[in-house]
């Protein structure tokens, strides 16, 4: 059963799907001109859990170099966002985790920001600011040898204290940002009330000391008053001087594409990644749209709505994921894919890894 098939049908019927044997279409830094036809290969030889000083001086890169790079090898990317862990329970398994992320080579890895966990114990200084976000960057980099994109939600925070958390970010060479406001409504008087205030203060305040990403909306915002304005504020993010943009959850690669086409149209021309989640279950996907505000086709919500079987829901979420990716890979618009593991970095690349998207990355 090809693995479009699969989705589809359990779409309609609700039925079970087998794992994805027939699928052979996308390899992990399969060439684009192979992807649709790739041959099952076997597999490189094994890879070293300790990073090189090579690969450790690689993950500092600035993470448009490295889309520049893929894109000039038509390699197609994967990336994966994680969530720093609060407790020791959290932060040993997220360590468990990294492990197995680095054997699996991501492009990248961008870490949440949660403003509440950010601790200052002075009024200003690098030396005064801790946050889980920075910690988990500085440590991807440093023991993992994986590029970390720090997020940094600004909404709620003063100037001073951004200034000292950026200060920070630059003596652990964590230099890639994602500037973003926060899911939460912010004070008109506030120093950073959008983004794009954002960006336009780490720039005039560190020239381009650091690469920043911007958050997109493929399916609109739902603060935004009308889809044009959200590419109003897109571009006015762009304009101030953001790199590359990083998307909210995108459903289909028609989805995508369209944005991309609408971006282009309105002459914002920066890379765009968009983000894919691998859903597990409709508890899941319903509790995720409900707190993260996020706008999701109304055909997956309720064809997920209507399996009511835990296994058929993880097998049906499997088969969309991977079709997204596939489909994506198929758009020459389109870099790479960033996914939002929820820390379920595992189960991900384990998805990926029964499809034959790794390949020769895994040991
Ligand atoms: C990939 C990704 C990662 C994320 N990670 C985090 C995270 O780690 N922590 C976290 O707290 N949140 C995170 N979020 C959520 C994000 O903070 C929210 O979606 C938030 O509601 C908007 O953030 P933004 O950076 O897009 O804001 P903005 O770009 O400021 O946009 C917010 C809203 O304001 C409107 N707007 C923008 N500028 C103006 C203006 N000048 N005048 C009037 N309206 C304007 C926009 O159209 C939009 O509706 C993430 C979102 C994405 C897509």
């Amino acid at each position: 059963m090809s693995i479009r098939h699969c989705a589809s049908s359990l779409a309609a019927e609700a039925a079970g799907c087998g794992a994805p044997n027939g699928f052979n279409a996308g390899l992990w830094r399969l060439s684009r001109s192979d992807a649709g036809d790739a041959a099952e290969a076997p597999r490189g030889g094994p890879r070293p859990t300790t990073p090189t000083a090579a690969a450790l001086e690689a993950a500092r890169r600035g993470i448009p170099d490295l889309i520049a790079d893929n894109i000039k090898s038509e390699t197609f990317f994967w990336s994966v966002e994680l969530i720093p862990g609060t407790t020791p329970l959290l932060r040993s398994l997220l360590d468990e985790s990294l492990q197995h992320l680095a054997r699996h080579r991501p492009a990248f890895a961008s870490v949440t920001w949660h403003v509440d966990h950010l601790a200052v114990r002075g009024p200003d200084g690098p030396e005064q600011v801790e946050h889980p976000a920075m910690a988990l960057s500085a440590r991807l980099q440093d023991e993992h040898g994986i590029p970390a994109l720090m997020h940094l939600a600004a909404g709620r925070m003063a100037k001073q204290h951004v200034h000292a958390v950026l200060q920070a970010c630059l003596v652990a060479g964590v230099t890639n940002i994602l500037a973003l406001r926060g899911d939460y409504k912010v004070n008109a008087d506030a120093d950073f009330p959008h983004a794009s205030d954002l960006v336009h203060f780490i720039r005039k305040n560190f020239g381009d000391k650091f690469k920043i990403g911007v958050a997109g909306y493929p399916s609109g915002h739902p603060d935004s008053k009308s889809r044009e304005m959200n590419f109003v504020h897109l571009k006015e993010k762009v304009d101030a001087g953001a790199d590359f943009i990083l998307t909210q959850m995108v459903s289909s690669a028609e989805e995508f594409n369209l944005f991309k086409q609408e971006c282009d149209n309105r002459e914002i021309r920066i890379p765009i990644i968009p983000g894919l989640f691998l859903i597990e279950s409709y508890k899941m996907f319903e509790k995720l749209i409900r707190t993260c505000n996020i706008l999701v086709s109304k055909e997956i919500l309720d064809a997920m709505k209507q399996i009511k079987d835990e296994n058929k829901e993880r097998e049906y979420g499997k088969c969309l994921f991977l079709n997204l990716v596939v489909d994506l890979m198929k758009l020459s618009s389109c870099p790479g894919a960033h996914i939002f593991s929820m820390n379920r970095v595992t189960t991900a690349t384990k998805v990926l890894d029964e499809a034959r998207i790794f390949h020769d990355a895994i040991e």
